[in-house]
C-alpha cells in the first residue's frame, strides 16, 4: 500500500472514530468533520513531488500550485489536479484572459460581459462565448448606428472563433471509428485536452443512466497504450460558423449511426428525431433545420446568422 491511501485510511478511520465519539451538536459535528477533512487534505498536499511551473520554469512545492478540478479515487479521495502554473503565475495568466469591452475599454471578466444579445444566446459551448461588451456599456452599444454595431460583432466573433476552424473527428485505432467530433482553430493544444480529460468514471445525465463517455473511452485507450487518432472532416470558410457546423455534423453522425460519444447522444429525444428524419444534416438551409427544432432560434449559431457579416 502507498503512503497515500494509507494516509487516507487512517484519515477516516479517525473520522469514524470522531463519529462515534459525537458530540450531540450537529454543527459541532459537521465543523469537526470539515476541519478534519482539511487537515488530511493539506498532509496529501505536503506529500506530493515538488511541480516545475510551465512559467517562471521555477520548481516549487505542491502547496504553492492551485486546482480546480478533482479527481475521484476509487477509494473516494478527491484528488486536486494542479494547475500547470504556479499560484502567481497562474494569476497573471487568468487576467491576460480578461479581455477589454469594446465599449468603455475597460479589463472584463468572463461573467462581466453581455450574454445576451437582441434575445440572442452569445454563450456556445464550453468556455466559448462572443465578447461583444461588458453589461454597464449595453446601452451605449445599443445606440450605436447599426453599421458600427455590425463592425464590432464582426470584431467580437472574429476573436470568439479565429480564422483556421475545423471540425475533425477522433478515431478508434482498434477499429477507425469515429466516436467525437468536435471543433477547434488549434487542433495540437485541443488534442492535447482531449487526452487530459481521460476519466474512468461512468456519467449519469440526468440521473437517468450511466453513460459511457469520450472521457471513459480516453482513458479505456490510454490503459491499452493506445490513443485515438484525430482527422479533419471539414476546413470551415467562416470560422464564426464553426459551432453550427459542428452540430451538422454531430447530428448527421447520429443519423447515419455512427457510434458517437458527444454529449449530444446523452439526449434520447435528439437521437430519436434526427434518426427518424430524412433530412440532411449538412445541405439543408439552417433556417430550415431551425424551423424543425435542431437548432435554436434564438442560440449562437442563430446569432451568428442573424448578426455576422464577414
Ligand atoms: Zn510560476
Ligand atoms: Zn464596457
Amino acid at each position: 500500500m502507498n503512503k497515500k491511501s494509507e494516509l487516507w485510511r487512517k484519515f477516516i478511520a479517525l473520522l469514524q472514530r470522531k463519529r462515534r465519539k459525537r458530540t450531540e451538536d450537529p454543527k459541532e459535528r459537521n465543523r469537526l468533520y470539515h476541519e478534519e477533512k482539511e487537515k488530511a487534505f493539506n498532509a496529501w498536499i505536503q506529500l506530493q513531488p515538488d511541480k516545475r511551473c510551465i512559467a517562471c520554469q521555477e520548481t516549487k512545492k505542491a502547496g504553492d500550485f492551485g486546482y480546480s478540478q478533482f479527481n475521484r479515487r476509487e477509494d473516494g479521495f478527491l484528488e486536486p489536479v494542479f494547475h500547470q502554473r504556479c499560484k502567481p503565475c497562474h494569476q497573471i495568466w487568468r487576467d491576460k484572459l480578461d479581455t477589454s469591452c469594446r465599449i468603455c475599454g475597460n479589463k472584463i471578466k468572463y461573467k462581466d460581459y453581455i450574454r445576451i444579445f437582441y434575445g440572442y444566446s452569445l454563450i456556445g459551448n464550453g468556455l466559448t462565448s462572443i465578447q461583444i461588451c461588458c453589461k454597464t456599456c449595453e446601452p451605449a452599444f445599443l445606440a450605436l448606428p447599426i453599421d458600427q454595431q455590425k463592425a464590432l460583432i464582426r470584431e467580437a466573433c472574429n476573436t470568439a472563433y479565429p480564422t483556421g476552424q475545423v471540425i475533425y473527428g477522433l478515431y478508434d485505432p482498434r477499429d477507425n471509428k469515429v466516436r467525437n467530433i468536435g471543433r477547434t482553430s488549434d487542433r495540437k493544444r485541443r488534442f492535447r485536452d482531449h487526452l487530459k480529460s481521460s476519466n474512468s468514471l461512468p456519467h449519469t445525465y440526468e440521473e437517468r443512466k450511466e453513460w459511457y463517455t469520450k472521457s471513459n473511452w480516453i482513458y479505456d485507450l490510454l490503459e491499452q497504450k493506445l490513443e485515438p487518432s484525430m482527422k479533419i472532416i471539414k476546413y470551415v470558410d467562416i470560422s464564426p460558423k464553426a459551432p453550427e457546423w459542428e452540430r451538422r455534423y454531430i447530428l448527421h453522425g447520429i443519423q447515419q449511426g455512427w457510434e458517437l460519444l458527444n454529449i449530444e447522444t446523452m439526449d434520447e429525444y435528439l437521437v430519436e428525431k434526427v434518426q427518424e428524419s430524412c433530412i440532411d444534416f449538412l445541405q439543408t438551409p439552417f433556417e430550415d433545420l431551425v424551423e424543425q427544432g435542431f437548432f435554436r432560434e434564438k442560440g449562437l449559431e442563430a446569432f451568428v446568422h442573424a448578426w455576422y457579416e464577414p
